[in-house]
């Protein structure tokens, strides 16, 4: 793989955003200067421009299994959450629509959920079990003839934790009820796509799959239960009047070729970063006592490790570790001073929410790497351990 850039800090926090993968900067580049029209021109370069844009389109919706017009551009998966819960919710006409989700979603699904019960809506935020998974039947018992929309994540960012959505989506199908998930921990790590299944919406973004940040899309597929989608942002109407404003013409070039990239090569990537992450956990696991994986380790992502280690704050060893970068909880949130959410709704005993640190893997992690990863946490936390175990010797009578 090119990596064109390095560094002496070890990089294992690919969830939280991804390099730019240089082919992707490559395809970019002539869309800046060269070809820099706007897309909704009808001339010379509006039309390259125009050409450009559909090509990514068609990128997108080969590796979603949908239609190139199911493609919404957008900034974001923040803002394609928004754009589907918030458009889903306004666009229907019946009094005090229900809506529901879970409670380990990212903050960009959870206070579009809250913004919508402060304006009377009313919302059902479904409990996790201590593997951060929710059942289809859980969606099923809290589906109300008012429900008009469900909304859960294809996979979590913190622990990698696999949702059945496959089999919620049809429990919304036969309800009748709008089915959206948040993909863009999973899109890039696990196969996924709409074509067979009943997903109404999904929310991508492009720097979490090697494209850059700042664009994203929003999938949405026409059908009986989905006729319209209020837009958040209104103007020109662009994007089939669902999402106005000039398109972004470089960073959209570089999410088609992104996804071109997946479609190629995720059958080899996939088993190559879970080898990494498997063999991190092994490493560490034989060299060091009172480790915890915090998920499900039969439904999870092959890139994520989210780990407890009992006795030390996670918050200290991130300080500690002066050549590895990782994170606690997820990277919206990491500036508070408090467990993740994510790691509290799995009601994980206290003192393990504290302990814990998101480990990511990625398209340029190399297995010399995590060696030398493992060699660091190894000596950080043991020193951290003694340092703790001393300071209680010390304090106690
Ligand atoms: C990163 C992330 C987001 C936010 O995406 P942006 O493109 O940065 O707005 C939303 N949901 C999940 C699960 C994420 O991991």
């Amino acid at each position: 793989m090119t990596t064109p850039f390095t560094s002496s800090v070890i990089y294992l926090d690919y969830c939280a955003t991804t390099p730019t993968d240089i082919r992707v900067l490559e395809a970019m580049l002539p869309y800046f200067a060269r070809d820099f029209g706007n897309a909704a021109s009808q001339h010379h370069f509006g039309r390259i421009a125009g050409e450009a844009v559909e090509l990514a389109r068609s990128q997108v919706s080969g590796l979603l299994k949908c239609l190139p017009s199911d493609v919404v551009w957008t900034s974001g998966a923040t803002e394609s959450n928004n754009l589907a819960i918030k458009g889903v919710a306004r666009s229907v006409e019946i009094p005090r629509p229900h809506l529901i989700t879970q409670a380990t979603e990212h903050k960009a699904v959870l206070d579009p959920f809250s913004s919508l019960h402060n304006e009377g809506f009313e919302v059902t935020v479904l409990d996790v079990d201590s593997r951060g998974r929710i059942e289809p039947e859980n969606v099923r018992r809290a589906i109300r003839p008012n429900t008009v929309l469900v909304s859960v994540m294809t996979a979590n960012n913190e622990t990698g934790t696999i949702f059945p959505i496959k089999e919620i989506a049809r429990v919304c199908e036969e309800s009748g009820v709008v089915f959206h998930t948040d993909a863009s921990q999973a899109v890039g790590k696990i196969p996924f796509d709409v074509g067979n299944g009943n997903i109404d919406l999904a929310s991508l973004s492009g720097h979490k799959l090697y494209a850059p940040k700042g664009i994203g899309a929003l999938i949405v597929r026409k059908s009986k239960k989905l006729r319209r989608l209020n837009p958040l942002i209104d103007g020109g109407g662009h994007e089939r009047g669902m999402r106005s404003g000039t398109l972004n013409v470089p960073a959209i070039v570089g999410f088609g070729k992104a996804c071109e990239i997946v479609a190629k090569e995720l059958f080899l990537e996939r088993p190559r970063v879970e080898a990494l992450r498997n063999n991190f956990e092994a490493l560490l696991m034989v060299r060091l006592s009172d480790v915890r994986i915090n998920g499900d380790t039969s439904h999870r992502l092959p890139n994520v490790s989210n780990l407890a280690f009992l006795g030390i704050d996670a918050e200290g060893l991130m300080i500690a570790l002066d050549r590895v970068a990782a994170s606690t909880g997820s990277a919206c949130t990491a500036s508070l001073l408090e467990p993740s959410h994510v790691l509290r709704a799995m009601n994980l005993p206290e003192e393990q929410q504290f302990a814990s640190a998101r480990f990511s893997f990625g398209r340029q992690t190399t297995v010399g790497e995590v060696e030398e990863a493992v060699d660091e946490i190894v000596r950080t936390v043991n020193t951290l351990r003694n340092l703790s175990s001393t300071s209680v010797a010390q304090s106690s009578p």
